[in-house]
Order: C-alpha cells, then sequence, then structure tokens
C-alpha cells in the first residue's frame, strides 16, 4: 500500500453489500409524513413542555413597560455569551428574557439522570480562561455544568439583567419609534433598540404523533422535563420509586443513551421502544489531571477549540489535543494520512477513501455491540446501519450492557416505523401490547423542523412582515444572523454560519460578531441596522452552492431530524450550513469586521 492511498484499502468486507444494506434500512424507516409525525408541544399537549419542576410555581412580578437597548432572549449559554460580549463592547443597558427559573438553557431543562456533555468539557464549557477554572472531569455532568452557568451569571453580573420565568410571546417592529416591541406572558410590553434571540436549538421539546397518546391512563413526560417526584432519585440516579414500576422509554437518541443505564438499573421493568439504534461508541471519562491543568498557558481555551474543530471538519492537523472517540472518529473518516496533511488526489478519491473509513468506523461499533450484548437478537437489533454523521454518534460505557440486565427488554419497532399505537395501559409494537406505568418520552426537540415551530411565536418586521413567512422557502439571511426587513434583529443559531458540534464555541464567536456590529451601530450613530438584500441573496447562493455534497450525503441517509426526516422541504440542517466548517466560517466573519465597514449592513437614521 503507498502512501497516496492510505484508508483502509484492505477490507474485510464488501462496500457494495453495505452500501446496499445501508439503503433497505433507510427506506424501511422513510415516512411520507416526515417531520410532520411529530406532534408540537401545544394546547393538549403543552404540558409536557410548561411544566417546570425547578422553578417557584407561585412566582408573581408586576408587568414592565420600559425600554433598553438590548433584549437578548434566551438564558443559555448562547444568550449568556450575547450577554457577556455585549458587556465587554461596551453595551450596559442590556434585559436577558429566560424562560426557565435561573440560567443554564438545555443544562437547566435537561436533568434526567446520567445528563452529561458528550463534548470534551475543556472544549465546551464557555468562559474557563476568562473565569480561571475548569471542570473536574474530561466530560462533565448536567450539574457542573449548571453549576458553571450560575458561575458564568454572576461573575459577569447577569442575574442584575435577568427577568426569568418569562416567555416572550411577540416581537413587533414599530417604525415610528425604530425600536423593537417585546411582549411576554407577564404582560410586559419591554421596548429595545436591539433584538438578539438565543433561544438554542434544543429548546422546544416535540413528542411523537403515535395515534392514541392522549389515551394513555399511566404517567408520562419528555426527558426534558424529567419527573423525579415520580422517579425518586437526581441526576446521578437511584431512581428508587421505579422499584415497583414498569416503564417504557420512546427513543434512542443521545439522551436515552444516557439514561437509560440509570432506568435498567432502578425499575422492576423497562422496555426500550426503539426505531433507529444510535452509533455507541466509547466514552472513557476521567479527572482532570492537575499536571495539565497547570501546564495551560494563555489563548488555551481557543487554540483547543479550534483543533478540534479542524480535526471534526477534516483540516489538516499537527497534533490531537481533544484526543477522544469523537476526534477518533474524524482521524478514522480522513486515514492515517490526515496526520501528515496528506490531501487526496480529486473529490472522487477524497469522497472514496471517505466512504471506505466510514464502513471500517461503523464496522468498529456494531463489533462494539456484539462484544458487549449477550443475546444476538437484541445485539442484532442495536446495531446501526448507517453512515456515522447520519446521526449525532453516542458515547456511552454503560448503555450497551444495559441489555444484559434480565429487567430490560429492547423493543425493535423499526418494521413499523416506530411505535404502532398508545393505549390506556401501554404500547403495542409488532402486534403485541406492553402494559407500562410509565411512559418517559426521549424523542427530541425541534432543532431542525419548519422555522416556525422552532421559534414559537411571532416575529413582525418592517411594514407588517412575518419572519416565518419571509423564511417559508428557507432561510434569508447575512451570515445566519441578521435579515433584510428586520432591522436591529439578531439571531444566534444553527443555519447558514459554520456549525460546530462544539455548540458553546459557535455561539461565543456569534455572540461577539453581534456585539460587534451593534456596538459600531451604536457608535455611527444609525437608528437602525440590517443587511441590504443584495448582500443577503449574495450570502444564501454562497452557503447553498458550498452546501451541494453535504445535501447528497444527507438524502442517502437514514431519516432523522439532520435530514428533515427524509422529506425535500428546504432548509434542513446541512443545506443551510456553511459547508467549509466553523473555523473557515469564523475566518470570513473575522475578514469582514476587520475591514471595518459593515459591508452588505445598510446603516438607517
Ligand atoms: P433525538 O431526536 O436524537 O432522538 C429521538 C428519538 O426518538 C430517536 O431515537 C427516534 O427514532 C425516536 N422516535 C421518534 N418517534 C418515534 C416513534 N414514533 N417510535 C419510536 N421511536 C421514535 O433526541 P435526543 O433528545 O436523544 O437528542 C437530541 C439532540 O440533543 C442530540 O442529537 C444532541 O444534539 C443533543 N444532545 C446532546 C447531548 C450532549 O451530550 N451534548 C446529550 C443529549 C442530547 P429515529 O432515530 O428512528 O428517528
Amino acid at each position: 500500500m503507498d502512501d497516496a492511498s492510505p484508508v483502509a484499502e484492505v477490507t474485510d468486507f464488501d462496500p457494495d453489500v453495505l452500501r446496499e444494506k445501508y439503503r433497505q434500512e433507510r427506506d424501511k424507516r422513510l415516512r411520507a409524513d416526515g417531520e410532520n409525525q411529530y406532534v408540537e408541544l401545544a394546547g393538549r399537549f403543552a404540558r409536557y413542555a410548561e411544566a417546570d419542576p425547578y422553578a417557584d410555581p407561585n412566582f408573581s412580578r408586576p408587568p414592565l413597560t420600559d425600554e433598553v437597548d438590548v433584549v437578548i432572549i434566551g438564558g443559555g449559554f448562547s444568550g449568556m455569551l450575547a450577554a457577556a460580549r455585549c458587556k465587554e463592547a461596551g453595551l450596559t443597558d442590556i434585559r436577558l428574557i429566560e424562560a426557565g427559573g435561573d440560567f443554564g438553557g438545555t443544562w437547566y431543562w435537561n436533568r434526567y439522570p446520567g445528563a452529561q456533555c458528550d463534548i470534551e468539557s475543556y472544549c465546551y464549557l464557555p468562559l474557563l480562561e476568562e473565569m480561571g477554572v475548569l471542570p473536574k472531569e474530561k466530560y462533565a455532568y448536567v450539574t457542573e455544568i449548571f453549576d458553571h452557568s450560575q458561575r458564568v451569571g454572576r461573575e459577569y453580573g447577569l442575574y442584575d439583567i435577568a427577568l426569568f420565568q418569562t416567555r416572550v410571546k411577540a416581537l413587533d417592529w414599530d417604525e415610528t419609534q425604530k425600536r423593537w416591541i417585546v411582549s411576554t406572558d407577564r404582560d410586559d410590553r419591554i421596548r429595545a433598540r436591539f433584538v438578539v434571540m438565543a433561544l438554542g436549538p434544543a429548546s422546544r421539546p416535540k413528542l411523537p404523533g403515535i395515534p392514541g397518546i392522549e389515551t394513555f391512563e399511566g404517567h408520562s413526560f419528555h426527558t426534558s422535563r424529567w419527573d423525579y417526584a415520580y422517579t425518586g432519585g437526581d441526576t446521578t440516579g437511584n431512581l428508587h420509586k421505579l422499584a415497583d414500576k414498569r416503564v417504557a422509554i420512546i427513543g434512542t437518541g443521545a439522551t436515552a443513551i444516557q439514561c437509560v443505564p440509570h432506568l435498567g438499573a432502578d425499575a422492576q421493568r423497562l422496555y426500550v421502544f426503539q426505531r433507529t439504534p444510535s452509533s455507541v461508541d466509547f466514552r472513557g471519562n476521567k479527572p482532570t489531571d492537575p499536571e495539565w491543568a497547570a501546564s495551560l498557558t494563555p489563548g488555551w481555551q481557543r487554540a483547543r477549540r479550534e483543533n478540534f474543530a479542524d480535526i471534526v471538519l477534516g483540516r489538516p492537523f499537527e497534533v490531537d489535543l481533544v484526543n477522544d472517540s469523537w476526534t477518533d472518529i474524524f482521524r478514522s473518516l480522513q486515514g492515517p494520512m490526515a496526520m501528515r496533511s496528506a490531501a487526496p488526489a480529486n473529490p472522487e478519491e477524497a469522497a472514496r477513501r471517505a466512504e471506505l473509513a466510514d464502513f471500517n468506523k461503523m464496522n468498529q461499533i456494531r463489533a462494539r455491540v456484539d462484544a458487549t450484548v449477550q443475546d444476538k437478537a437484541t445485539a442484532e437489533a442495536l446495531k446501526p446501519w448507517y453512515r456515522q454523521f447520519c446521526k449525532r454518534p453516542t458515547f456511552n460505557d454503560d448503555y450497551l450492557p444495559t441489555f444484559n440486565r434480565p429487567n430490560v427488554t429492547l423493543v425493535d419497532t423499526s418494521a413499523t416505523k416506530g411505535v404502532e399505537r398508545i393505549t390506556p395501559r401501554g404500547l403495542v409494537a409488532n402486534g403485541v401490547e406492553y402494559e407500562v406505568d410509565c411512559i418517559i418520552y426521549s424523542t427530541g426537540f425541534e432543532i431542525s423542523t419548519d422555522f416556525r415551530r422552532r421559534i414559537g411565536f411571532p416575529i413582525t418586521g418592517r411594514e407588517g412582515r412575518s419572519l416565518v413567512e419571509y423564511w417559508s422557502n428557507g432561510f434569508r439571511t447575512l451570515h445566519g444572523f441578521t435579515s433584510n426587513g428586520f432591522p436591529n434583529w439578531f439571531y444566534i443559531g444553527i443555519s447558514q454560519n459554520g456549525l460546530s458540534v462544539n455548540m458553546t464555541a459557535m455561539f461565543d464567536d456569534q455572540a461577539r460578531h453581534i456585539a460587534y456590529i451593534i456596538s459600531e451601530a451604536q457608535k455611527r450613530q444609525a437608528l437602525t441596522v440590517e443587511p441590504s438584500v443584495a448582500a443577503q441573496e449574495a450570502w444564501v447562493e454562497t452557503v447553498h452552492s458550498l452546501a451541494v455534497n453535504n445535501r447528497a450525503f444527507l438524502e442517502a441517509c437514514t431519516p432523522g431530524y439532520y435530514n428533515n426526516e427524509g422529506s425535500e422541504r428546504p432548509g434542513s440542517l446541512a443545506a443551510e450550513t456553511y459547508a467549509p466548517g466553523i473555523n473557515a466560517f469564523n475566518e470570513v466573519i473575522a475578514q469582514w469586521r476587520a475591514k471595518g465597514d459593515l459591508e452588505g449592513m445598510i446603516l438607517g437614521q
């Protein structure tokens, strides 16, 4: 084998057979109703999202009708970073509005047992270097992450500007006053010069539209609102109240992978209803090494984040600082030559190598199932048959062994494209009714569904323009942050900018950029700032033309939220991503800022 063709040339499998197997497994799961198979948590299902087990139910305060310079919507890491970076840019009159009773966002709500960030904590947790702290372990659990968000809140003075337990109900641009009117469920009508939307991609849970779902007479909840009053225990497990309970969990994504081991350990019976198995890789958590901590030098966190992003994007790299199962995936996908920065001869050769390496990687994942799960039929059903990045990879060392417990049953629902029916007493799959006391929905979030579903409230710009309608055929932004007709409005998100699995790093760069634009608009005494249609359309065209390969990859994938459940709707996650990746995107916006002329933005008086 020569150096130019390093990857998996020696194979013990037939790529054509695997390709065909992947196609069959995808086709088996494609549903005509696409993302409409999920129901929104509104009306009779609203209770699944609105219940806040952590906040004071009797909280009340008088409505506000005042004015501030900047309203930030969302108190998760993206909103906190927006506030911190706006403060650093000299903005002082800021208010942050958050639905929960504290900071934390996804880590406030998702306190299910075993909840842990699957990205290395030294890369993931924001502002570590600024605050001079380090997490206890390589992969932090939710309690430490939630504590960290509270620390950020304290150290950056964000508690003073926060309105908790408050949900925004509408955003309306008032052209006469050149202000946004922010209306909330506490009857506030706050005027704001600028609005930054920092809702987080996983802030709206969704339920599967399984026939009969409303008829179930037992207990049920969504993983993002874990009911410890019912299960007992806490985020570390010990769910002692389940000792005499038959429990069903629907879904086997990144969330279920983390909580199923605790349910298996404590429930009298556990039925795991699976439609598509996750790829479950090695975790190997370990305590933070004090010697390594002492060796860190200024700039270490950005350098580490960029190194991680380079590897996960297939860019050349000299050293793998994170060196975990995430980077191993990409090292495998790029092949051994990646460390030596060898470029494939042409795009076809690159694609061929990547596919072979992917087959190899997924063979390892499937072999891990065989090596761990004793029952052969269960092991077979737990094997994922798709390319690694068709779905979010997961990492856990306790999930697969859970299926060796006598009280745990895997119910494979792939033949019927999901659970068939819910009855007053339980769930039906493959014609069998499973009677249970409790159903836990681990069925995900409105991450990439239709924009209206993701946002949950109307946004009305100049001349009554509805943002949902304006974006109904796809996002129309400059750099993902701003849109014509919506002056002084900024969006921190995952579309038309550089996407990273390390979301907080991405949010921080977005927050810095938005803070820059707002402070520049202020310095220039502009009343409004928004992109021109020409600049916006040019950016959309850039994103779409670069995303061609992403689209082709995902079309061949098993359905999921990465590819709009296999539907054709415009605006899927991958099609709307700046394909060269987060580091390249950051270079684009850094150069844009360096030019100093707010190119493509219209400043209004
Ligand atoms: P997902 O959307 O990933 O998973 C939903 C699950 O529900 C899937 O397994 C899906 O099956 C299943 N499902 C949906 N409908 C049915 C049905 N009718 N019958 C049977 N099964 C059904 O949600 P998660 O909450 O697991 O994860 C969401 C995201 O949150 C992750 O992808 C990740 O980005 C993030 N996350 C991050 C973590 C971190 O550590 N950083 C930890 C946890 C979550 P199918 O696959 O067939 O659609």
